[in-house]
């Protein structure tokens, strides 16, 4: 038989504990066999449904990597009822480094879910976490956050896809998360990213930006616990504990091209808006400072859409094409249940 690039000592299949991990083949100058040792913990129990929890794509965002690396360490298997994936620290040298890329290919893990994995340690990664851990699942939540160049307001995501019955059951999930703000995107998304293989391989793609600015949020991790524990309930897998079964107040967002604002050249960024803050069209959104020129006035930014401030780029210095804001546009929770019911 032939060797794999990337392979674990854990049994997908089999009942009960497991923590072990994948290991990626990464042969270098001072590791010629040597291998990523990416962390893969499997529980199961009865004949429940699949859920993969997948946190540190990105190295930098920390909230979803102390979640699920604390759920490994106090979860009950005896009382769970399917199976539970978890990948805490999914791109291992990216969280090592603290990155939002690897330091040993410059890989983006959530860019690499495209049809076909480049051969290198996060393209290997990726491929393995399609065909071994996605292939096997009903439903997956994808754990982010703004990571280190952006503060991002916690919140839940959802893929709608375009198959009504999938749309319905995921929208169902996105309100049983009930984070104070969720996040519907209608369509299968675009690139290479995680959502994309997810909803191509016919399960249900969850996600959520927790938090960001390259630090670690206590209200975040909150949020991300919360969303973790009330999904793995509506799901039928693991009875959440009464600490979050009180219901919070929500308001359903979406997402259109217009809502982000890009810095039209280089500068200090002076943000004018806060996080959660609704906007207006035109609105002054802050400026561009260029202190090395100081006679020279600074440029004013507007937004291009009304919506709610989700994200702000949280570094002062800035270059041309830098998202420096994303808003999310409120959406009633009517509307989007009829836009699901004209999906064929
Ligand atoms: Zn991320």
């Amino acid at each position: 038989m032939s060797l794999a690039m990337a392979w674990t000592d854990v049994d997908l299949d089999a009942p009960g504990r497991q923590v072990g991990l994948i290991r990626v083949e990464h042969s270098v100058h001072r590791s010629a066999y040597g291998t990523i040792p990416v962390p893969l913990a499997v529980f199961a129990n009865g004949l429940g449904p699949t859920l993969l929890l997948m946190a540190g794509s990105h190295g930098d965002e920390y909230e979803g990597q102390l979640a699920l690396a604390r759920l490994i360490r106090t979860i009950d298997v005896e009382r769970i009822n399917g199976r539970i994936l978890v990948l805490p620290a999914a791109n291992q040298p990216a969280v090592i480094e603290g990155s939002r890329i690897s330091p040993l290919d410059g890989g983006n893990l959530n860019r690499s879910f495209g049809d076909s994995h480049i051969d290198t340690p996060t393209g290997r990664i990726a491929a393995f976490i399609t065909q071994e851990l996605i292939g096997r699942c009903d439903a997956v939540l994808d754990l982010h956050s703004g990571g280190s160049s952006l503060n991002h307001l916690p919140c839940s995501y959802a893929d709608l896809g375009t198959d009504k019955a999938m749309a319905q059951k995921t929208f169902a999930a996105l309100e049983a998360m009930n984070a104070p703000l969720s996040w519907a995107q209608f369509g299968c998304p675009a690139g290479s990213v995680a959502g994309r293989a997810v909803v191509r391989k016919g399960a249900m793609h969850l996600s959520g930006e927790f938090g960001g600015g390259g630090h670690l949020g206590a209200d975040a991790l909150e949020v991300a616990e919360r969303c973790v524990y009330r999904l793995l309930d509506h799901l039928g897998i693991l009875n959440m504990e009464d600490r979050w079964r009180t219901e919070i107040s929500t308001r359903f967002v979406s997402n259109v091209q217009d809502d982000f604002v890009y810095a039209p050249r280089e500068g200090v960024f002076e943000p004018l808006a806060r996080l959660g803050e609704t906007v207006e069209v035109g609105q002054l959104a802050g400026y561009l400072h260029a202190p090395e020129r100081p006679l020279e006035p600074p440029l004013e930014l507007h937004f291009a859409s009304r919506g709610i401030v989700s994200v702000i780029r949280a570094m002062g210095r800035s270059r041309s094409g830098d998202c420096l804001f994303q808003l999310l546009g409120e959406i009633e929770r009517g509307e989007i249940l009829r836009s699901i019911e004209t999906m064929a």
